[in-house]
């Protein structure tokens, strides 16, 4: 009776040993979600570790809706700051590989797809060479009007008085999801889930719902987080690797593609 328990049994090695391991060439449909420890190593500050201006000011009183009413000079300043921060970072290893590893697919050299799911507002992965990122928490690069629902793409400052470029009414917000507010693509995303083959975190908390559930979302697929440190959710994966996402992404991304290079 404990036969099925055993180490040995394969029905056990099917479930708990991660195909990214060893089994790297049955991985055909991968799901990618970032989040912001990905983004720290290309040095981008996070809001609770931004010093200075930001210091004095919670959370609550610059990312919320409430806080969009109440004074809407400071959301503006708070993102144009954030924005211009962009400036000053750069891509890391992680995003060129997980860029590398998207070109392969379109080229065929490589026999996968992939879906990048982000946690985070910055452009690097585009920067990187990604294309079709799905940013489920909006983007410092855009700009959405709350009279019309046009989105612009912004890497200047706003204030409140700028005129929206489609209808001209001063009404542009940042085009972000606030605290309080629903994640953009949730139908993609769902989907992308329920069918990939693949699942890995990358650089995620782990407490930020909904996409700390999606680990329980992905059915049969097999999952890994790869982070600096556990996270709160690390044990509902398969496998968990930890150090830095510009070291370990290069290195499962060669593995994958060497597993399914096509000639
Ligand atoms: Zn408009």
């Amino acid at each position: 009776m404990w036969v099925g328990l055993a180490t040995g049994d394969p029905r056990h090695h099917l479930r708990r040993t991660p195909v990214t391991t060893r089994r790297p060439e049955r991985v055909k449909r991968i799901v990618v979600l970032t989040g912001a420890g990905i983004s720290q190593e290309s040095g981008l500050e996070t809001f609770r570790d931004a010093n200075g201006l930001w210091a004095h000011h919670r959370i609550e009183d610059v990312c919320t809706p409430e806080a969009l009413a109440r004074d809407p000079a400071l959301v503006h300043r708070f993102y144009n700051l954030r924005r211009a921060q962009l400036r000053d970072v750069a891509p890391n290893a992680a995003h060129q590989a997980l860029a590398e590893l998207q070109a392969a697919s379109r080229a065929g050299t490589w026999a996968g797809t992939v879906t990048i799911i982000t946690q985070n507002v910055d452009d690097l992965h585009e920067r990187a060479g990604s294309t079709d990122v799905i940013h489920m928490h909006g983007r410092l690069n855009s700009m959405r009007c709350t009279a019309c629902e046009a989105r612009h793409e912004t890497t200047g400052d706003t204030t409140p008085a700028t005129p929206c470029p489609s209808c001209g009414r001063p009404a542009l917000r940042p085009d972000i999801v606030f605290f309080g507010e629903i994640p953009l693509h949730m139908e993609a995303i769902t989907a992308a889930l329920t069918t990939c083959d693949l699942f890995v975190a990358i650089g995620t908390s782990g407490q930020v719902y909904p996409a700390a559930a999606f680990v329980d979302l992905v059915g049969d697929a097999q999952t890994l987080d790869i982070n600096i440190a556990p996270s709160e959710i690390s044990t509902r994966f398969d496998e968990t690797r930890l150090g830095a996402a510009g070291t370990l992404v290069p290195r499962l991304v060669r593995a994958l593609m060497e597993a399914q290079h096509v000639a």
